[in-house]
Parts: structure tokens; C-alpha cells; sequence
């Protein structure tokens, strides 16, 4: 019986540093990143289709903190 090997892999990529701010998630005053995710689903290791990736901000301390929407990515990015 042959084994089909799918899964999906995620990547999440830092944009930028937002330098010290104060996380809505646990409440630090701690250094945030700008990132976001990609994706995609593959078989046998290769690449099908992508899946949507999400933006978010990143905290050192608690992972990911905020989720943004693709606006307010593009405003944090330029700033
Ligand atoms: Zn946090």
C-alpha cells in the first residue's frame, strides 16, 4: 500500500523591528516585530498551492500578538 506523504508548511518571515512597545497579548513593555506568515500545502514535500498568510505583529516574549489586517501592515511597514 503505497503512503501518500501531504502536509503544509509555514514560514514566518520578520519584516521589520517596531522597537519597544507594549504588548496587547501579555501586557510587556517588550521589542515587537513586524511579520508575517506564508504558506503552503505540498506533496511529498512539494509545493501544491499556497494557503493565505496572515500579518501580525510578534512579541519576544509571548509569540504572536496582534493579528493586523493587510492596511494596517502596509502603514507599519512605510512608517
Ligand atoms: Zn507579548
Amino acid at each position: 500500500m503505497a503512503v501518500i506523504y501531504y502536509g503544509t508548511k509555514r514560514k514566518v518571515k520578520i519584516d521589520k523591528s517596531l522597537g519597544i512597545q507594549e504588548c496587547p497579548n501579555c501586557g510587556r513593555q517588550i521589542e515587537m516585530s513586524l511579520a508575517h506568515e506564508k504558506g503552503y500545502v505540498h506533496i511529498y514535500w512539494i509545493p501544491i498551492f499556497p494557503l493565505g498568510g496572515w500579518k501580525f505583529k510578534a512579541c519576544s516574549n509571548c509569540g504572536v500578538s496582534q493579528k493586523l489586517t493587510s492596511a494596517e501592515f502596509k502603514a507599519l511597514k512605510k512608517a
